[in-house]
């Protein structure tokens, strides 16, 4: 985007895609999409396209990096160079470093670790095309991706965004109204168990449109939560379908 335009969201509440304040993108998910990983999940919400693929839990390698008590998860955000406008390097950027570590560390809780001392899960994030909220989008792709592998799982991760566009709280932020909009709070949750697991803030709110913008996430997450179930279950009809054959 070369200009900012006057305004990110209209005196109706219409957002400049069309979507209104507390609207979710278009969410489509699909599991068990590489054969080659012991479990994976595809989603595309929005514009963003991503891959997740998990592996284990199985032996660590290098092995000095597995821990006596637990189980071990690691996990690499990467961008494709060609997922955004500008070529982006396939070098890890601090960015990716960080969205790996952050990402990890949402999943962490719903894992049972202590189930699988010196062993380890790695995950792979593959962003293929992004347009905002790839963290979000990925945290949802990995849970789905873990569940597949087999992972026993103390419940499913969610993430999805809220933020502030010109002085209103809205709901999934895309890549414009990330850049140009007020702030972004990005949050993961586990709907069952009622936990979250991320919460990071971009920009300023005040404490009730905090408040409000925390809401509005943990609904989007809710309705995705659902979505992550029905994807889940189409696989396994799937893999019975083909039982029975
Ligand atoms: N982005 C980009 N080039 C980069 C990194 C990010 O164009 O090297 C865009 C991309 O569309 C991304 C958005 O900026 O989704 C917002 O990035 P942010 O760091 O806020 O993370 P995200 O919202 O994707 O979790």
């Amino acid at each position: 985007m070369n200009e900012k335009p006057d305004k990110l969201i209209d005196k109706k509440g219409i957002r400049l895609d069309g979507r209104k304040a507390d609207e979710l993108r278009p969410v489509k998910l699909q599991v068990g999409v590489l054969p080659n990983a012991d479990g994976s999940a595809y989603i595309e919400h929005g514009k963003n396209k991503i891959l997740a693929a998990a592996f284990g839990p199985r032996e660590m390698h290098p092995k000095h990096l597995s821990q006596p008590d637990k189980m071990v998860l690691r996990c690499r955000y990467h961008m494709a160079p060609f997922s955004v406008q500008e070529r982006k390097s396939p070098a890890p950027s601090r960015r990716e470093v960080e969205l790996s570590k952050v990402i990890k560390e949402c999943l962490e809780p719903a894992l049972f670790l202590d189930l699988y001392p010196r062993t380890g899960v790695d995950l792979y994030i593959e962003i293929l095309q992004a347009d905002g909220g790839t963290r979000c989008a990925s945290i949802t792709a990995a849970a789905l991706a873990l569940a597949d592998a087999g992972v026993p799982m103390r419940d499913l991760v969610v993430g999805c965004a809220a933020g502030k566009i010109d002085d209103t709280v809205v709901l999934d932020l895309y890549d414009a109204e990330d850049k140009l909009g007020a702030a972004d709070v990005p949050v993961a949750y586990m709907p069952s168990l009622n936990a979250v697991t991320l919460l990071q803030m971009d920009g300023i709110l005040t404490t009730d449109e905090f408040e409000k913008a925390m809401n509005m996430a943990i609904d989007g997450c809710k309705k995705i939560y659902e979505m992550q179930k029905e994807a889940l279950k189409t696989k396994y009809m799937v893999v019975k379908a083909e039982g029975e054959e």
